[in-house]
């Protein structure tokens, strides 16, 4: 075993040999790999204007991560969100879900002081494109992505713009100090869950009835979210022990292949709305089997070739949207969590107590199906 004296400050960096470029926005990289680095102490960051400097306290693991860390057979990371950094001999540190406790905060900055408890946004939008003016920073082609393209939170330091962060005192009032920075970790896949629900709204007013294709810990939310607005779900899942995740916090399930289209029509009938939230399905299959009138809104990424889609969009006027992102959800993911701490408390599904075992845990380079939320101690 090796000696780890309390002055050492560990890190969980990515790194890989090249980049690929990847047909969207950003590239692949080749060959990535992650290793548990050491730094002798704590540098205290230069902090510019507008900036504060966090210490992360608790962290959530993330399926992107697992992704990031895992290649196909050419080498390519499965990750194929925009990506930078990770090539060069420095790294870039892993994680974008925690909740924190404010170190120091730069010139300009109004609202945190030192000792606030926050949690942070994953994705920084520029805030000054077209797209980011006219209200949508969630789509901005110049976003950041923490713990991809600049450095996250598994380690004991992170800064982030000031915008980028959300007070948890709501939450911490609620439920206490413990409680509260565990559910706060929780809180960026929440506002992304949150926001999928306000895209499903937005595109059917007065919604009723959802489906939700994957029930990992994003679907999960997305139900829970809609549960509390009296929005019936059913989610569609193949994994037993995600079913049985599902069954745990009383929500609706179906298999996808098992119970088909006929199924889903007489189960929920009025259901105009889905949500894809696993990055596994045959998108043929959605838009064959969708009602009139239909939207989807893609999560997840996926490697499937849409072919044979044009048919069944004009015939039944479907709409196929992409939603990406967080911003602007975070604050009514607080909330929520808030109000209602045990719905989302059950998705903590295993407790780290350090990063060493975060790392083990991510080096082992897949995630079983029982697992949801898996948080741990920076
Ligand atoms: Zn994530
Ligand atoms: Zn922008």
């Amino acid at each position: 075993m090796r000696n780890k004296p309390h002055s050492k400050i560990q890190k969980i960096v990515l790194h890989a040999q090249s980049t690929v470029p990847n047909p969207t926005s950003g590239t692949h990289y080749l060959n990535p790999s992650i290793s548990l680095e050491e730094e002798s102490e704590i540098q205290l960051p230069i902090l510019r204007d507008h900036e504060i400097h966090v210490r992360p306290v608790v962290a959530s693991v993330c399926k992107s991560e697992f992704l990031a860390v895992s290649s196909d057979l050419d080498g390519k990371s499965e990750f194929c969100g925009p990506a930078s950094g990770w090539e060069t001999d420095r790294g870039v540190i892993l994680g974008h879900e925690s909740s924190g406790i404010v170190h120091g905060v730069g010139n300009g900055v109004s609202r945190f002081k030192p000792g606030d408890r926050v949690t942070s946004d994953s994705l920084l939008p520029c805030w000054d494109c077209l797209t980011c003016r006219e209200g949508s920073p969630n789509a901005c082609l110049n976003a950041q992505l923490v713990g991809f393209q600049r450095d996250g939170c598994f380690t004991k330091s992170i800064i982030l713009p000031e915008r980028a962060a959300t007070s948890l005192s709501p939450l911490i009032e609620s439920v206490g100090e413990s409680k509260g920075m565990d559910l706060g970790a929780l809180a960026e896949p929440l506002a992304c869950a949150l926001h999928l629900l306000d895209e499903a709204k937005k595109a059917h007013p007065g919604l009723t009835q959802l489906i939700i294709s994957g029930g990992g810990p994003i679907g999960a939310m997305v139900g829970l979210a809609a549960r509390r607005e009296n929005i019936e779900t059913l989610i569609f899942e193949p994994d037993p022990a995600r079913q049985k995740n599902l069954e745990a916090l009383d929500l609706a399930w179906a298999h996808p292949v098992q119970d088909s289209a006929n199924f889903r029509s007489s189960k929920l009938p009025a259901c105009r709305v889905e949500i894809e939230t696993s990055g596994k399905v045959d998108l043929k299959e959605k838009l064959r089997i969708a009602p009139p009138k239909a939207t989807i809104l893609l999560f997840a990424r996926n490697s499937y070739q849409p072919s044979d889609v044009i048919e069944p969009m004009i015939t039944k006027e479907l709409t196929l949207r992409g939603v990406r992102g967080h911003v602007g959800f975070v604050e009514a993911a607080v909330h929520f969590l808030a109000q209602f701490p045990d719905d989302v408390a059950p998705l903590i599904s295993r407790r780290f107590s350090g990063l060493e075992e975060i790392f083990n845990y991510l080096a082992a380079g897949h995630q079983t199906g029982d697992e949801m939320k898996v948080i741990g101690k920076i």
